[in-house]
């Protein structure tokens, strides 16, 4: 009699090796995700799928390829093992994955309290916002630019309108509108930087098209320069994007 399915990936995922793991994680050549980590089996199934949906969302923006397999993604089981591995504070609740880097390999890591705070949805939207870190140039670019441009593509094929998925920090771009680049630090805290760096990228996409963002992303990382990446990616100056950005939010301020 064929055991229930939870427990019958509990007992494969605890007799599999991570190298059998990787095997029969994915269906093509390459193991498209690894998972790792001590999180309950139902999440590491739900974070696996989670991550392959990923790939596929963010190539099918970013290029076939862009993603190097397989995404490594930890899920460990509790705050002090995030906090160990991140090395962000156990108490830190704000931020549902990072990315850590050693040795030439990066890992996805995702936040203990992120499963019981986020719908599906925002769990997808969190994974695939990393992974399209993996698939960015590694050239320097604004912080807002990285971000952004990952918001967009995590959010990209969300049905949700974007007033809703950023809620209060949305309402707090509309009600004051910015003249200047998104600022790490600024009021409103950490969503509201992401909202308005995301809310740049979606007026790239309105004028220029979906495809011209991550374009748009590599000429800056390319050339080194804001300014020359937007004229050689998008025909325009840096200056006259922050207007056209400003004037959007201006847009939408509730009437
Ligand atoms: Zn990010």
């Amino acid at each position: 009699m064929a055991a229930e399915p939870s427990r019958r990936v509990l007992l494969r995922a605890a007799l599999l090796s991570p190298a059998a793991l990787l095997a029969t994680s994915g269906c093509s050549r390459e193991p498209a995700v690894l998972v790792t980590g001590s999180a309950p089996v139902q999440q590491v199934t739900a974070y696996r799928d989670h991550a392959e949906r990923a790939v596929g969302l963010v190539e099918d923006l970013w290029g076939e390829g862009t993603v190097a397999r397989p995404v490594r993604l930890d899920l460990p089981g509790d705050t002090a093992r995030w906090a160990a591995v991140t090395g962000h504070p156990a108490e830190e609740t704000e931020i549902p994955a990072s990315l850590v880097s050693r040795g030439g390999v990066t890992t996805v890591v995702v936040h203990p309290g992120a499963w019981e705070r986020l719908t599906a949805q925002g769990r997808q939207a969190v994974v695939t916002h990393e992974v399209t870190h993996l698939a960015q140039p590694e050239a320097e670019v604004p912080w807002w630019l990285r971000e952004g441009t990952a918001e967009f593509t995590a959010h990209r094929s969300g049905s949700a309108d974007p007033s809703l998925v950023a809620g209060q920090a949305w309402r707090q771009l509309a009600a004051d509108p910015p003249a200047r680049w998104p600022q790490p630090g600024a009021a409103g805290g950490r969503w509201a930087t992401y909202a308005a760096a995301w809310s740049v990228c979606l007026v790239v996409a309105a004028e220029h098209g979906d495809e011209a963002v991550p374009r748009w992303h590599r000429a800056v990382a390319d050339s080194g320069s804001l300014d020359e990446g937007t004229r050689q990616a998008l025909d325009r100056t840096d200056e006259d994007l922050l207007r056209a950005w400003s004037a959007w939010w201006a847009d939408q301020a509730p009437a």
